[in-house]
């Protein structure tokens, strides 16, 4: 944007001078005064933006939005829009909200353990299994849920082809290697038994790394890896928890991830299209939370009414079905 602002401000320049330059030579003096003016308004506007981007530069931002310095470009389901990121939990027994929060990032990831811990706090219980799309997955939210006895079943993401020239290829891909537990050392798709090497760290984690001498002479080593020194495995100390966790999900997962689908669909299908409801009115986020909240008691109570006509029309329906075996009685006893 720094770049773009200075060239702006160079061709103002240029433009500036040959417009002093076209005024010593002509006498067309209401045209140049309406260039003039049009430049004044440039030069304005550049001023305007330099102040924004001083502003950006302060604060350490890639972006801004005039209209709402709180909110933040997103993807969304019609494109990039400056949106704020409206996090739910769900009760899975009648569909109430049971915690909100607005968030300016557009991840999801870093909801995912304090809206769970919400929950479990407002339910009021020690039982809480939460469910939760491939946005909310990292292996740091898997180790806190478990520390937090929360039983956790988020979709992992499916790994993609990394590296220049598409190496590793899928079948070479980290989780076609086969820890073992007992010997403490990896299998590789070629069948060859990996060692660890020794530690490593990267950021906060540290990772135990596996290798074998197996890849020198390996005849798919070129679509294994690009390393002169072998293809090494590593493994974040707390992966037991990560294996664990992908086990729970390929055995009982696909049920939850439907029912967690229908879930979350629910209130934000009610909220967009019966209550109209797909934005907000205000700006700032302090001022957008709020509003979503009424919105979510505006969903809950709605719900709450239908809940209590199913309640009403079940009990009815009950009532129907004893009035018409006593008079069914009745009639056979007559009969
Ligand atoms: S390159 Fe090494 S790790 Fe990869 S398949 Fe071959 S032997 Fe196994």
């Amino acid at each position: 944007m720094d770049k773009r602002i200075n060239e702006m401000d160079e061709k103002v320049d240029k433009y500036l001078k040959e417009i002093e330059e076209n005024d010593k030579n002509e006498d067309d003096e209401p045209e140049i005064t309406n260039m003039k003016e049009k430049i004044e308004t440039m030069r304005k506007r550049i001023n305007e933006l330099k102040e924004i981007q001083k502003k950006m530069n302060g604060k350490d931002l890639n972006e801004i939005s005039l209209t709402d310095p709180d909110a933040k470009l997103m993807k969304t389901r019609t494109g990039i829009d400056v949106c704020y990121n409206a996090q739910i939990s769900v009760d899975d027994k009648y569909h109430l909200i049971v915690d909100y929060d607005v968030v300016n990032d557009p991840t999801d990831c870093s909801s995912m353990v304090p809206m769970a811990m919400n929950a479990r706090e407002i339910l009021k219980t020690n039982d809480l299994e939460a469910l939760a799309d491939k946005g909310y997955f990292s292996a740091d939210n898997i180790k806190t849920l478990s520390d937090e006895k929360i039983d956790a079943f988020i979709s992992e993401p499916k790994h993609g082809i990394s590296g220049k020239k598409g190496i590793p290829a899928p079948e070479f891909h980290e989780s076609k290697f086969t820890y073992n537990v007992k010997n403490d050392t990896y299998m590789c798709p070629q069948g060859n038994e990996m060692h660890f090497f020794g530690k490593l760290k990267r950021g906060d984690k540290t990772y135990a790394v596996y290798t074998t001498t197996a890849c020198t002479t390996c005849p798919v080593r070129s679509r294994c890896t690009k390393s002169v020194t072998g293809r090494k495995i590593s493994r974040w100390e707390h992966q037991a928890l990560l294996d664990e966790h992908r086990k729970k999900i390929l055995l009982n997962g696909s049920g939850r991830m439907k029912k967690r689908k229908a879930l979350v669909e629910h209130p934000f299908g009610t909220v967009k299209r019966a209550l109209n409801s797909g934005y907000t009115l205000l700006k700032g986020k302090k001022k957008v939370s709020g509003e979503f909240g009424l919105i979510a008691l505006a969903y809950n109570m709605k719900r709450f009414v239908n809940i209590k006509i199913e309640e009403n029309m079940t009990e009815n329906m009950q009532v129907l079905h004893e009035n018409r075996q006593s008079l069914c009685g009745s009639s056979l006893s007559i009969a």
